[in-house]
């Protein structure tokens, strides 16, 4: 389960998976929503809780909710950007019950790092953070999303992550929903691009195994075959936004025209086993040609739905990063970057109001890709 418990956040990152229109703080489920969450979670057979938003150390009651989970049973992950963290508060998350913490970093440069989220020494504060996660004790993942501003430098972010201590390294490229969408020539990479870091991340895999375990997870845009999506749709994994509503993938809210109910309407094993939302992609009887015929069915389930809507305006679609997809030219069609080093300025991500001023809804995807 992931716990999105608020999409307020010191950063702005260009390619966050938060919606376009960001929750509210008065629209958050409060404590004793979550702490029930949780309880409800538990009895449904969740064994892990990633706690994440947003920044869930934005919520005072962080604590609070990380006894909760413990007490629920739940193995506790707390991801998070770590620029609002103390050394006091991180031990008393230890007290309540955190059992890992997974920090992200922006950039091996800090110049870079800064610039990308847009948070000045954030990157600084982050590198603090993480030595206090192994004085503590605590065991740590650094991820980076990565992307063709920072690319080129996976060799030197396996080497931070290394002198901070991390057990594992997940390097992800940005997947494009969101705001990462709304940035994509800024952030698609070249060809050249994508096979160095595909060369060094897998060098640095073999180098450094035994100690620290390393995950790249490769960019849609490049392959010919898409990812096994959530493990499949309704299989195995839901994500609960800051404002209840339970969606089986984090970016499913960006499907537009799909309704996901809440767990402030419905128990949470209701909507894991009734909702149409849940119910629509489950299994295999829903895919269309060429994946209904296709033998490679069972292994990529037909592919992300979000990223079928974001391309086709058809979540039922192949995915079309598939290259057996008739609309497979969509996706090579974008994956060509603007001409210039960095192509255009970011639009960082940041709360926006409605027309007419009123507060949006949710009309996006869910977690931060952090
Ligand atoms: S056609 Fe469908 S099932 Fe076959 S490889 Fe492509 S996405 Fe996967
Ligand atoms: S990606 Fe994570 S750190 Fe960056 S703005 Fe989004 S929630 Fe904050």
């Amino acid at each position: 389960m992931l716990a999105e418990l608020t999409h307020r956040c010191p950063l702005q990152c260009p390619y966050c998976s938060n919606p376009i229109a960001l929750s509210r703080r008065s629209e958050e489920l409060g404590t004793e929503e979550w702490v029930d969450v949780f309880g409800q979670a538990a009895a449904l057979g969740v064994l892990q809780v990633h706690l994440s938003g947003g920044e869930p150390t934005a919520r005072s009651d962080l604590e609070d909710l990380v006894a909760a989970a413990r007490a629920a049973g739940l193995y506790n992950n707390l991801i998070t950007a770590g620029v609002l963290l103390t050394r006091e508060r991180l031990a008393a998350l230890q007290a309540a019950g955190v059992d890992h913490v997974q920090l992200s970093v922006q950039d091996s440069d800090p110049v870079n790092a800064d610039r990308i989220g847009n948070c000045r020494d954030g990157h600084a504060r982050k590198l603090e953070v993480a030595g206090w996660v192994r004085e503590l004790g605590l065991p740590l993942t650094v991820n980076a999303v990565v992307h063709r501003q920072n690319l080129d430098h996976i060799e030197e972010i396996v080497a931070l992550a290394h002198r901070l201590g991390a057990h594992r390294l997940e390097i992800a490229n940005v997947q494009y929903y969101g705001w990462a969408l709304e940035n994509l020539s800024a952030l698609m990479p070249t060809r050249e691009q994508v096979e160095r870091a595909g060369a060094v991340a897998e060098r640095a895999r073999e180098r450094y195994r035994g100690r620290m375990s390393i995950d790249y997870v490769v960019p849609d845009y490049f392959a010919r075959r898409p990812k096994r999506c959530m493990d499949g749709w309704g299989s195995r994994f839901f994500a609960v936004t800051p404002r209840g509503r339970v969606l089986p993938c984090h970016a499913a809210e960006t499907i537009t025209g799909m309704a996901f109910s809440s767990v402030r309407e419905r128990p949470l094993a209701w909507i894991w086993h009734n909702d149409a939302a849940f119910n629509r992609f489950r299994g295999l009887d829903w895919m269309p040609e060429p994946c209904r015929g296709c033998e490679h069915r069972e292994r990529d389930l037909g592919g992300c739905r979000c990223q079928a809507f974001a391309l086709t305006g058809d979540a039922g679609a192949t995915d079309p990063v598939c290259e057996r997809s008739p609309l497979h030219h969509l996706v090579t069609g974008r994956a060509v970057p603007p001409p210039g080093a960095d192509g255009p300025a970011f639009r960082y991500r940041r709360f926006v109001a409605a027309p007419g001023g009123a507060v949006p809804g949710t009309t996006g995807a869910g977690s931060g890709q952090h």
